[in-house]
C-alpha cells in the first residue's frame, strides 16, 4: 500500500517522529507507587505525589534515569553530563498539578542517529519525563484515572529526516526492537507502553527548505495505525495543496484505528509552556565511569546482530532480518546453532525461519509455546545433512517434532524412517517399476528426460526413505544396463 501511494504522490514527504516509551521500572518516576497499573482498578495506584497534591515532593527514580541514558547511548546520542528536570506548564484535566516534570534545554541525550539501512535517521534528543493520567470520555461525562499519572516516560525525538513511508515503518520497528533488546521497556503497544507522534508536511519536489507548516498527530498506538495515519494525511494535505491552500499548523487526533485524523488545537510553541527548572529536584550530574558502566549493559543491538549473522554465517540479509526481529527468536536460533558446524548454520537458519516459523504461524503457536527444542532442530538438520534421512522425510519428522516435542533421532528410529542405503534393495524396486512402466522407455525416444517420472514412482515405493540422486542413478544404471 505505502509504495503505490508514495509513487503516485506529487509532493515530497517530510516526516519526523516523537516516540514515548514507558521505562521498565517497578515504581513510578517521582514516587514509590507501583508502575504496573495496566488492568488495575482506576485510581488504585496513586499517592499525593502523582496526584499532584500541594506540598508533595518528587524524588527521581534512579533506575528510570539509567534506562533513559541506556536508550540514549543505544541510539548513539551524546549525553549532557550536567542535566536537570524542568516544569512544562499547561493545564489539562489529567494533569492535576498543571505542569509536567520533563526536560527542556538539557535533555539526557542529544544528537544521536539510527541506521535504517538506506540512510541514517538523526535523533534530536532523548529525554525523561512523567506520564499523565487518563481521561475516559462517555457521552455524558468524563472520568479521570490517575494510575498512569507519574509513570516514567522516555521521549525520543527524531529530526524530520524521513522521506519515505517504508523508512518510517522500518525505523518504528527497529526502535521497538532496540528498546526491547536493551531491556529499556517491554514496549507492549497494546498496553500503551510505546506511542508515536507524527510530525508531517509535504513540499513540492526540489524545494530546498522545509514547508512553512507542520501537522502533528498525537497518540498513535501501533505501527499499522501509524501507516494509515500517514496515508490519510498525505491525501488530506495534498488535496489542500492542490487547491493552492496551505494546511494549517495544528495538532490533530484520532477517534479510532482507521487513521482518520481530526483537528484538536492550533499548535503551541515551546514558549507557551513557560518552561522553568524544577525547583524541587537538584541538577543531575553523570561521571564518565557511570556512563561507561551503563553503556556496558546495552548488549548486542539488532543491527549489530544482523551484521554478525551476515558476516559470520553468510546468511542473506532478508533471512538475517527475520531472525533478529525479536530477541527471543535470536536466542532460540543461537541455541540451535550452538556447537553446530559452521557449514550447517545457514541450513539451520533456513529450517527455522522457513519451516519452523511456518508451522508456528499455521498453528498459532508462540515461540514460548514451541515444543521443538533448539538443539533438536540442529539434530534434524544434521541427520539430513549426513544423508541419514531424505528431505521429504525431514519435513515429516519436523511436523512430528512440532506435535510431540520428541527428538528427531528417536522419531526416525521408532518409525524406521532412515534412508534405505541397501543399494541392492533399491535396484530390486527400480527393476520392478521399470517393468511396470514400459511406456516410459518408449517416451524416452522423444524425450530423454521421460525417465524422471520413474524417480517419483520409486520414491513413493520407498516411502520417501531414499535420496533422490541415488534413486536416479540406480534407474539410469538399470536403463543403460
Ligand atoms: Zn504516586
Amino acid at each position: 500500500m505505502s509504495n503505490e501511494l508514495q509513487n503516485s504522490m506529487n509532493y515530497e514527504l517530510i516526516i519526523g517522529l516523537e516516540i514515548h516509551i514507558q521505562a521498565k521500572t517497578k515504581s513510578k518516576m517521582f514516587c514509590r507507587c507501583d508502575a504496573k497499573y495496566f488492568g488495575a482498578s482506576p485510581n488504585s495506584h496513586v499517592c499525593p505525589v502523582c496526584l499532584g497534591l500541594p506540598g508533595a515532593l518528587p524524588v527521581p527514580n534512579k533506575k528510570a534515569i539509567e534506562l533513559c541514558l541506556k536508550l540514549a547511548l543505544a541510539l548513539n546520542c551524546k549525553v549532557n553530563k550536567f542535566s536537570k528536570f524542568d516544569r512544562k506548564n499547561y493545564f489539562y484535566p489529567d494533569l492535576p498539578k498543571a505542569y509536567q516534570i520533563s526536560q527542556y534545554d538539557l535533555p539526557f541525550g542529544y544528537e544521536g542517529a539510527v541506521s535504517i539501512e538506506s540512510k541514517d535517521i538523526r535523533i534530536t534528543r532523548v529525554h525523561m519525563e512523567e506520564d499523565t493520567g487518563k481521561s475516559i470520555h462517555s457521552s455524558t461525562k468524563t472520568l479521570l484515572d490517575f494510575n498512569k499519572s507519574g509513570v516514567s516516560l522516555i521521549e525520543v525525538v527524531t529530526e524530520p529526516d524521513f522521506r519515505e513511508i517504508k523508512d518510517v515503518l522500518f525505523f518504528a520497528k527497529r526502535l521497538k526492537q532496540i528498546v526491547k533488546y536493551s531491556g529499556v521497556s517491554d514496549a507492549d503497544m497494546e498496553k500503551g507502553q510505546m506511542r508515536f507522534e507524527l510530525n508531517m508536511s509535504l513540499r513540492k519536489p526540489g524545494e530546498p527548505s522545509l514547508p512553512k507548516y507542520k501537522v502533528e498527530v498525537k497518540n498513535i498506538g501501533s505501527i499499522s495505525v501509524l501507516e494509515k495515519v500517514i496515508a490519510y494525511e498525505i491525501k488530506r494535505q495534498s488535496d489542500l495543496l492542490d487547491k493552492g491552500e496551505t494546511p494549517i499548523q495544528e495538532t490533530r487526533g484520532l477517534r479510532d484505528l482507521t487513521g482518520v485524523t481530526h483537528s484538536q488545537r492550533v499548535k503551541e510553541e515551546a514558549n507557551d509552556y513557560r518552561y522553568f527548572p524544577e525547583p524541587d529536584i537538584p541538577p543531575i550530574l553523570f561521571t564518565d565511569e557511570q556512563l561507561a558502566a551503563i553503556k556496558n549493559t546495552i548488549g548486542e543491538l539488532p543491527s549489530e546482530k544482523k551484521s554478525r549473522y551476515i558476516e559470520s554465517f553468510g546468511l542473506d540479509a532478508t533471512l538475517a532480518e527475520t531472525l533478529i526481529s525479536t530477541k527471543p527468536r535470536t536466542e532460540w536460533f543461537e541455541k540451535a546453532i550452538e556447537g553446530a558446524d559452521n557449514s550447517l548454520v545457514a541450513l539451520i537458519a533456513k529450517w527455522f525461519v522457513g519451516d519452523v516459523i511456518a508451522l508456528m504461524k499455521a498453528n498459532k503457536v508462540k515461540l514460548s509455546q514451541l515444543k521443538i527444542m533448539p538443539e533438536n532442530l540442529r539434530e534434524l538438520v544434521e541427520l539430513l545433512n549426513n544423508g541419514k534421512i531424505s528431505s521429504p522425510i525431514a519435513k515429516q519428522v519436523l511436523s512430528e517434532m512440532f506435535e510431540t516435542g520428541n527428538k528427531a533421532s528417536i522419531i526416525v528410529a521408532e518409525k524406521g524412517l532412515e534412508v534405505v542405503t541397501d543399494l541392492g534393495a533399491i535396484r530390486e524396486i527400480v527393476k520392478r517399476i521399470i517393468a511396470a512402466n514400459p511406456k516410459v522407455i518408449e517416451d524416452m525416444k522423444k524425450n530423454p528426460n521421460a525417465y524422471k517420472f520413474l524417480i517419483g514412482q520409486v520414491m513413493k515405493e520407498l516411502q520417501g526413505k531414499a535420496n533422490p540422486p541415488d534413486v536416479e542413478k540406480a534407474i539410469l544404471d538399470e536403463l543403460n544396463a
